[in-house]
């Protein structure tokens, strides 16, 4: 019987953040299939006679690549290696570990996934919005804001009339269009907004503004990718002083 293929969440940076099962998947691991958005201090917790391979691909999504990696990870499983397929956050939020599942499972091979702690819930904690506050909203959507590759784009009128805070992934190229289809769907121009950036790294940045100010407030601040932008009532209980003492965060009140 050959090991399964284990799909891991390696979270958004920082090691405190790995599920025990991500540490102990990394710990016996044979090869490490890693995305680039992982964290070194991350992979540095890997077995240290596994062979890590850099498999990621920035931002854009070529799926020529993604067919590379597929088949080298079915390669890797049928040769009796102990395979960890780490992605960042968790693999089954826009990480496509729903489509790696579907390949290894299509080649015979079976699959475990190891949840991990997704930048959209992460990056907001880090500066003290509490994503579903009752007082302010029913619930959270988690969106795309890049619409690539047969995806299917939000339907930003429904998500402005939801009540919903909206956590945005891959949207800060996108951030214009996306706040002018907000504001089309009845959005208020001084919803709270903030940006933050590289989520628990060392290099972690954010900025907190309104939804009309958004766009000129990634502009002025040049925030660097990746980033999550964070849309709704929640962000104005973002934790300002506490940010003040928050480890690298850089505070920006806009
Ligand atoms: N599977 C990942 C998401 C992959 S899509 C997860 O669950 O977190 C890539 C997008 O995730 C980036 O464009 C950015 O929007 C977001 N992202 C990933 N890591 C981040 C981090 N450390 N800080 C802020 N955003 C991050």
């Amino acid at each position: 019987m050959m090991t399964p293929v284990s799909l891991v969440g390696a979270g958004p940076g920082d090691p405190d953040l790995l599920t025990v099962g991500a540490l102990r998947r990394l710990q016996q691991a044979d090869v490490v299939l890693s995305d680039d958005l992982v964290d070194a201090r991350v992979l540095a917790l890997a077995n240290p006679q596994a062979r890590i391979l850099h498999v990621g691909k920035r931002g854009g999504c070529v799926s020529t690549e993604q067919r590379f990696i597929q088949e080298l990870m079915i390669r890797e499983a049928k040769s009796g290696a102990r395979v960890v397929r780490l992605k960042g956050g968790d693999p089954f939020v826009f990480g496509r570990g729903g489509e790696e599942a579907d390949a290894l499972r299509a080649a015979g091979i079976e699959v475990e996934v190891i949840n991990g702690i997704t930048a959209g819930l992460a990056a907001p904690t880090s500066i003290g919005i509490p994503v579903t506050d009752r007082r302010c909203t029913p619930g959270v959507a988690l969106v795309t804001g890049h619409n690539g590759e047969g995806g299917r784009a939000p339907d930003w009128a429904a998500l402005a009339r939801s009540g919903l805070t909206l956590v945005i992934y891959m949207g800060v190229a996108r951030c214009e269009a996306i706040v002018k289809a907000l504001r089309a769907g009845g959005m208020a121009t001084d919803m709270p907004a903030a940006v933050v950036s590289a989520a628990h790294t060392p290099r972690q940045r954010h900025a907190v503004g309104t939804l009309s100010g958004l766009p000129e407030l990634l502009r002025r601040e040049g925030l660097p990718s990746p980033a999550i932008l964070v849309i709704g009532e929640v962000v104005g209980l973002a934790a300002v002083d506490w940010l003040a003492d928050a480890v690298p965060a850089r505070s920006q009140q806009a």
